[in-house]
């Protein structure tokens, strides 16, 4: 029987007891039974008081009851906790108890494998977010330009790189359609086309040209397509490599190859050519013999320059050098350097002014090697300078500082500031001046080599384009 039942019952039970003791009571007391009738009201009474104890006592049990399962199951709403609900003292309410225990029990079970489930999606989510970053932070160290779009062609990744050069900002275009982002129209279509193969072509690469400020760069651009888990593609990676300046160094020794075979050549035809007017005859006196003497030996040293330099550059550049390091005058050797070039400089009517420091002053350098960098810097300004221009070379000491400075300045074509960050660099020569004179592009880098690698000196140059130039070099002095 259940307890609602019982609690029913009872009610009846006491209600009907106390009805049937009043009916009896009032019936003897119609029937007029003096005394006993008065003793009769008392157990009548009695009757009926204990009747509503008993309903007060068992009411206030199952109120009791209630309130605790209340309380507690308040309390498992408001900490999460689900436990077993526990009445003390009373009995009445196990059979609502028992099935409520059984329900929460299973809600209990339910609540942890749902909490279980959810810890381990929390740790793969972390592990998915920190394998994100990883991936992403991976894209963004590289320093080619890196963009990712998905199926749809919206851009999904991209680093700073690829900002840079496609002027877009990531936070702005994510999700947003290539066509949208990129204004370069074949590098879109090339993204579109390599989605559309899908997985056939996994990876193709092509050679791109992209404008930047007006500059034309060229790139490879690497595609590839991104499978997803069903073998579909996800999405296309594309990577640009700035390939500008590897085209222009393998042009450049293209040139050097082809500039350095004309330096061979024209002074090997001249030799040659004299060597057969000999042998023929045609130098009918001595001093004609003569003339040609010294233009054989003119341009056999001009060969043993060119090969000095070429080899000499190899040289440094390899450690392999023998530096002789011994204190000697920077003015004595400038001046063995003018005196070499002075009949250069009145073949094309240059004045070629000297302002040389007393000789005494002494720098601890290697003498054929300084001898070297100042004969190409002057060589190089009576090349590039017309005739009846002006040359100043210069050697001062800045007590100061305590360095002897060799300068050789110029009234000739100059140099543009866009050629003047690389004329250092080998081979490389100057679009606009090459018609002034031929050359290799290995002068400068060996007075780089010989004043900054080998002697730990300072080269510089100004210069203004139409007006001429200023290179210098400074060495400490010795005291
Ligand atoms: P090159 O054999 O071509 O002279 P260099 O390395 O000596 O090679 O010089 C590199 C380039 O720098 C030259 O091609 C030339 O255009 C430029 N240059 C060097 N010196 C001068 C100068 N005094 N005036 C103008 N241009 C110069």
């Amino acid at each position: 029987m259940t307890t609602a039942k019982r609690l029913g019952l009872t009610t009846i039970a006491l209600v009907s007891m106390g009805a049937s003791a009043a009916y009896y009571a009032t019936t003897m007391a119609m029937k007029g039974y003096g005394v006993s009738s008065s003793l009769n009201y008392l157990v009548l009474a009695l009757i009926a008081a204990l009747t509503i104890l008993m309903l007060l006592v068992f009411w206030r049990s199952v109120h009791r009851g209630m309130s605790q399962v209340a309380r507690q199951l308040c309390e498992m709403a408001d900490t999460g906790e689900i436990g077993l609900v526990m009445v003390r003292g009373s009995n009445e309410l196990t059979e609502v108890t028992n099935p409520l225990n059984k329900l929460l029990t299973g809600i209990e079970e339910e609540v942890e494998s749902l909490r279980s489930e959810k810890r381990e999606l929390q740790i793969q989510s972390r592990i998915a977010s920190a394998e994100k970053h990883h991936t992403e932070a991976i894209i963004f160290s590289i320093s080619d330009a890196v963009i990712v779009t998905n199926r749809f062609d919206e851009l999904v990744l991209a680093n700073e790189a690829a900002e840079e050069l496609l002027d877009f900002k990531l936070n702005t275009s994510l999700r947003k359609n290539i066509d949208r982002i990129v204004s370069d129209g074949s590098l879109v279509r090339l993204i579109r086309e390599t989605r559309n193969h899908g997985l056939r072509s996994i990876r193709k690469v092509v050679e791109h040209s992209i404008d930047k400020n007006g500059v034309a760069k060229t790139f490879t651009v690497t595609l590839s397509c991104v499978a997803a888990s069903n073998d579909e593609v996800s999405g296309v990676v594309a990577v640009l490599h700035d390939i500008t300046r590897e085209k222009e160094i393998a042009r450049m020794k293209t040139d050097f190859v082809s500039n350095v075979s004309h330096e061979l050549k024209t002074p090997l035809a001249s030799i040659k050519a004299y060597i057969e007017m000999l042998i023929d005859g045609e130098a009918e006196d001595e001093q004609t013999r003569c003339e040609f003497y010294d233009i054989i030996s003119g341009e056999t040293d001009r060969l043993h320059r060119l090969i000095e330099n070429i080899l000499n550059i190899s040289r440094i550049e390899s450690g392999v050098v023998k530096v002789v390091r011994e204190p000697i005058s920077l003015t004595g050797v400038v001046k063995r350097v003018i005196d070499v070039a002075s009949p250069q400089a009145k073949l094309k009517s240059i004045e070629l002014e000297e302002r040389l420091a007393p000789v005494f002053y002494q720098v601890e350098a290697d003498e054929d090697m300084i001898y070297q960098a100042a004969m190409n810097l002057v060589s190089n300004a009576i090349k590039y300078t017309p005739e009846g221009g002006k040359i100043i070379v210069e050697v001062s000491v800045d007590e100061r500082r305590g360095v002897a400075v060799c300068g050789v300045a110029d009234t000739g074509a100059g140099i543009p500031t866009a050629d003047l960050p690389h004329i250092f660099e080998k081979f490389y020569r100057v679009n606009a001046n090459k018609k002034l004179a031929k050359g290799t592009g290995l002068g400068l880098t060996l007075v780089k080599h010989i004043i900054e690698s080998v002697h730990n000196g300072e080269l510089s140059v100004t210069s203004e384009e139409g007006q001429g130039s200023r290179f210098g070099f400074e060495l400490p002095v010795l005291k």
